[in-house]
């Protein structure tokens, strides 16, 4: 039962996470991102930072004393890796509910030949700067912010904290990771990868991974200038909580970046930091939005006015209340495969039994006055 609590509660939340419009209040918010251009040249002076080193353990202080200034307690988890140590920065803005949270990762360690300024202060820069500006914000679901240490060995500080750290009791909705965000200094960086999860070591998460991402593109959509393009998520710190079953999603630059990638030249003037600020407002908005950190989201907006599906999460079942003639409706999958199609009469039981657990759309078309609605239906059993 408590498995199918937890289901249902990430697939509403996915659901409502599915039906944004654009909000004057998270617009507001992302007016607050500052130029992130004095901060990338401090990260990127530090110098080259691989494990073990003390730029590492610089940076660290750095990052820190920034969480420290904008009023969080950061917390170091340490971890061994051979005879070094490495360490996570994490500092959470609890929210309303105490169990539920997003994670926003991005490592802060570099290859040692690369100070790194793309990979990954960019994603540094834009913790530091939701960091900030949520500060003082009340989240219904939590925001936990985690820079990780030892990713270029493979996910080590990452890999720890999911096996370690995590905590039984929280629910993770979704872990957002920033690697490399921006592009390259003179090409065309309008374009962003929104990463979703298409890895089939589980597939039981792919399909939520896929309306999350979905819905993290209309955000960039919605508030950047940037132009979302769906992607598939590897080698970077999602991969760990991806391999435990969570829904993950990742930002990461679209533009190729390769003659600097992991090279010294890895600097900020190779970088287009116009760019990588559109990101930044993109994962802002993000944040709000999945947090529900205004307050503006509720299932009830995800149910049109005309029809009603019951019961919503459905078991076998389906009726649609509201209909005084025949309809035709249509089940799709997340996926946008057909997976059923009849014509209803008022009060008819829609059979499910062919349908696994999962979220899907209804459509239904009103031959009369030819009103096609869509609706988000839950099967649970
Ligand atoms: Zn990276």
């Amino acid at each position: 039962m408590q498995k199918l609590y937890y289901f249902v509660s990430v697939i509403l939340f996915a659901l409502t996470a599915n039906a944004q419009v654009f909000n004057q209040s998270i617009s507001d918010k992302i007016q607050k991102v500052d130029s992130v251009l004095n901060q990338l040249i401090v990260y990127e002076n530090i110098g080259t930072k691989p494990t073990g080193s003390p730029a590492l353990l610089e940076t660290l202080q750095w990052i820190t004393n920034k969480y420290r200034f904008y009023g969080y307690a950061p917390v170091i988890d340490t971890f061994k890796i051979g005879s070094n140590e490495s360490y996570n920065i994490i500092i959470e803005k609890q929210g309303t509910n105490p169990n539920k949270w997003i994670i926003i990762g991005a490592h802060y360690d570099s290859v040692d030949e690369s100070p790194g300024a793309n990979d990954n202060g960019s994603g540094v820069v834009a913790t530091l700067q939701i960091a900030r500006i949520i500060k003082d914000l009340i989240p219904k679901i939590g925001v936990r912010i985690i820079n990780f240490g030892a990713e270029e060995q493979g996910f080590i500080g990452s890999s720890h904290y999911v096996k370690n750290k995590l905590l039984t009791s929280d629910s993770i909705l979704l872990m957002l990771n920033l690697d490399q965000l921006g592009g390259t200094k003179g090409e065309d960086n309008s374009k962003i990868y929104c990463e979703r999860d298409e890895d089939t070591n589980p597939s039981s998460n792919n399909s939520l991974s896929s309306l999350m991402t979905d819905t993290l593109s209309n955000l960039i959509s919605l508030y950047t200038n940037l132009t979302p393009v769906i992607s598939d998520a590897y080698s970077s710190d999602y991969v760990p909580f991806e391999n435990e079953g969570m829904i993950i999603a990742g930002l990461y630059q679209e533009s190729d970046y390769s003659d600097h990638y992991h090279k010294s030249t890895d600097l900020v003037s190779n970088m287009d930091v116009d760019a990588t600020v559109e990101v930044i407002k993109g994962t802002l908005a993000a944040t709000l939005y999945f947090s529900k950190m205004n307050g503006f989201i509720s299932v009830n907006e995800v149910r049109n006015k005309y029809y009603d599906l019951n019961p919503n999460p459905a078991v076998n079942y389906l009726t649609i209340s509201g209909l005084i003639n025949p309809v035709s409706i249509e089940i799709f999958n997340t996926q946008g495969s057909k997976l059923l199609s009849q014509e209803v009469c008022p009060n008819e039981k829609i059979k499910l039994f062919d349908l696994s657990n999962g979220l899907y759309t209804v459509s239904i078309l009103n031959h009369i006055n030819n009103l096609k609605i869509h609706s988000k239906l839950i099967i649970a059993r």
